[in-house]
């Protein structure tokens, strides 16, 4: 008979754009390989289902960055397995039973994590519920380097990490080798699929046809020094001797709405573009000839794809900073905290070291894992396949987890 339609729901939380957007790369990927034989749920299922803490994860995330000293503590200081155990399992305890509503809401086939949190309860809900040989539970981390253990659980079906680094410390933790695939990380189609030309892309966007251009950002909430770098942007990029720009600034504040009324209302020598939270990254990325970023893994990652050599100017403790490594390690970018260097540095990369910039470029272009996302979703395809066909009620099982407990 005709197979039926797979439902595949993905776990994440909305902090920062980088779970989000991985999420949703893996959901555009799954419907360019397979169309209507999957059905996708992007759930950010704490925020749905459960209460305080973990339905304000997006607000403690905010809160966190901005606390700096406190979020390294927090990640240090839960790391030792037995801390975070306890931590989950009394969590798992309270919230087991929102977490079984939003599974049987969505019955699904395939689970898939982007989310350090997000694999112990949802494993645990499974295993009560009889399920776990039935649904295909796979976790894509999302951090390049210095990834939280609480991403690695030996349960699950798949580990696909982005870095051969990251597998290794995965390996240490308990996991099989057969568990694990290193693909890179999962990036949205629309970075590797379409095909740009820069001077399309800058007559599309407005921008400047000849004049290099720096992209400015800081993540999905537009954190790190970009104030600060933008005004010495300002100055650096504009030759006074002969009174005209060197180049062109683009910054992306994504949803940091007061920078971007800041950064609107100044006066600026050169041209400038000041913007908001943008859907179509790819482009703007397209059109520029190098990025200032915070080290968050997605904005590395589509700036490998496009080649764009990157000043990484700021990193949440913890988990992003060892993407400062893979990217200077490797060639593909600088280091600097000092908004001035910064500057200088861009300065230079568009006057007299233009040979550094284009072999940065190559070296971008070499870390670059485009396809990462579709490597992950057919490997997933194939698990979802190996396991016997479901019956059409794996669902309707009667005892909750609640009442177990
Ligand atoms: N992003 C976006 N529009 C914006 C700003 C950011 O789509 O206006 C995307 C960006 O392309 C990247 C993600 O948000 O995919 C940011 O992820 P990253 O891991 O760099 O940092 P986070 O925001 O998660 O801390």
């Amino acid at each position: 008979g005709a197979e039926r339609t797979k439902n595949v729901l993905i776990l994440m939380s909305d902090t920062g754009g980088g779970h989000r957007a991985s999420a949703e790369s893996i959901r555009d990927a799954f419907q360019l390989e397979y169309g209507d034989e999957y059905r996708i749920y992007v759930k950010d299922v704490w925020k749905e289902y459960t209460g305080w803490p973990l339905n304000d994860m997006e607000g403690q995330y905010k809160f966190m960055v901005k606390h700096v000293q406190l979020w390294k503590f927090a990640f240090h200081g839960t790391s030792p397995r037995w801390i975070h155990s306890i931590y989950l399992a009394a969590i798992a305890a309270f919230y087991a039973k929102e977490v079984e509503a939003g599974l049987m809401e969505y019955k699904p086939d395939i689970i898939i994590s982007v989310h350090p949190l997000m694999q112990h309860i949802p494993l645990w809900v499974l295993k009560w519920q009889g399920l776990q040989k039935k649904v295909v539970f796979v976790t894509v981390i999302t951090d390049l380097s210095t990834c939280h253990r609480t991403w690695f659980h030996p349960s699950v079906d798949r580990l696909y990490c982005p870095s051969e680094a990251v597998a290794k410390r995965a390996l240490l933790d308990g996991l099989d080798i057969s568990q694990t695939r290193v693909y890179g990380l999962p990036i949205r189609p629309s970075f590797c699929r379409a095909i740009l030309s820069k001077d399309d892309l800058r007559v599309e966007l407005e921008m400047d046809p000849l004049l290099p251009a720096v992209l400015l950002m800081g993540g999905g909430e537009g954190m790190g020094p970009v104030k600060k770098t933008a005004f010495a942007l300002g100055e650096s990029l504009f030759d006074k001797e002969h009174g005209r720009p060197i180049g062109q600034l683009i910054i992306i504040c994504g949803r940091n709405q007061d920078l971007v009324a800041t950064l609107q209302s100044t006066k600026w020598k050169i041209p400038v573009k000041v913007r908001g939270f943008e859907k179509q990254m790819q482009k703007w990325m397209g059109a520029c000839d190098c990025i200032i970023t915070k080290a968050g893994p997605g904005t590395i990652a589509e700036a490998l794809i496009r080649g764009l050599p990157i000043v990484l100017n700021d990193y949440i403790p913890g988990q992003e900073k060892g993407n400062v490594p893979y990217v200077v390690d490797n060639g593909a970018g600088v280091f600097t905290r000092k908004p001035k260097e910064t500057a200088r540095i861009v300065a230079e990369w568009f006057s007299t070291k233009r040979d550094e910039l284009s072999r940065m470029s190559e070296n971008a272009l070499r870390l670059a894992q485009p396809n990462a996302v579709f490597d992950i979703v057919r490997d997933i395809h194939e698990l979802a396949c190996q396991r016997s066909p479901l019956a059409n009620a794996p669902y309707m099982l009667t005892s909750s987890f609640s009442s177990l407990i």
